[in-house]
């Protein structure tokens, strides 16, 4: 996946299809620390993501979205697996909720990335997936495009709740965090209409919006 190798089926890592990452490019993804998630923003109280975004993981996440390789889904999934169960929260949540794409995207696109992650996902954590809760009722721009407050500005509002969320506790599951604005915006109508928690959970964080909640903690007291 991460370097076109073609390598023995014993010196693979993880292999799904005919598609494998090799021990060696596994060994060079930069990975987060198990069980220590990262401060939330606006209504999602923590985030969990256990790849720092960048490097070869990088190349591969814009393949999967612009040229059509959906078949990394579950290879990203394999990748993400002992991380997630390194938490123990699954069982307090109620269900996943994959960040939608707006019908036009996804039209173009044929898939929604982030879906797909998070349907393999879903099985191993033992919640469903529900793609009926919140909608994306206006086309934004490509967050990738812009910075900053822009970010910020472009997807406020760009999504409604669009189901029962009442008491319910949510973990949104998008393939990046960058700024945080998407999800933000996302968790917003959720939490307005009733959801009891929201969490997120995506495959890789941009390196300089890391912060765990560990080093939160230790910035407050000092
Ligand atoms: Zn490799």
């Amino acid at each position: 996946m991460f370097c076109d190798e073609r390598v023995r089926k014993e010196n693979a890592y993880i292999k799904t299809g005919g598609i494998c990452i090799c021990r060696a490019c596994y060994g060079a993804l930069i990975k987060n620390t198990p069980a220590m998630p990262f401060e939330g923003v606006g209504d999602v109280s923590y985030v969990i993501s256990p790849f720092e975004y960048g490097g070869a993981l990088r190349d591969t996440i814009l393949d999967f979205k612009f040229q059509d390789c959906h078949a990394y889904a579950g290879l990203y999934a394999e990748m993400m697996k002992d991380y997630l169960l390194s938490y123990g929260i699954w069982e307090d949540f109620d269900c996943i909720v994959p960040v939608p794409l707006h019908s036009g995207r996804m039209r173009e696109r044929g898939y929604n990335q982030s879906e797909l992650i998070a349907r393999y996902v879903s099985e191993y954590v033992g919640l469903p997936i529900r793609t009926d809760l919140v909608r994306r009722g206006r086309a934004t721009k490509r967050q990738s495009s812009l910075e900053g407050a822009d970010r910020i500005s472009n997807v406020r509002g760009a999504f409604e709740c669009a189901g029962d969320v009442k008491g319910k506790r949510i973990i949104l599951f998008d393939d990046i965090f960058t700024t945080g604005s998407t999800l933000r915006a996302c968790a917003e109508p959720l939490k307005n209409a009733g959801a009891e928690s929201i969490c997120a959970v995506t495959l890789a964080m941009h390196a300089q919006h890391k912060l765990s909640w560990m080093d939160v903690l230790n910035s407050n007291i000092r």
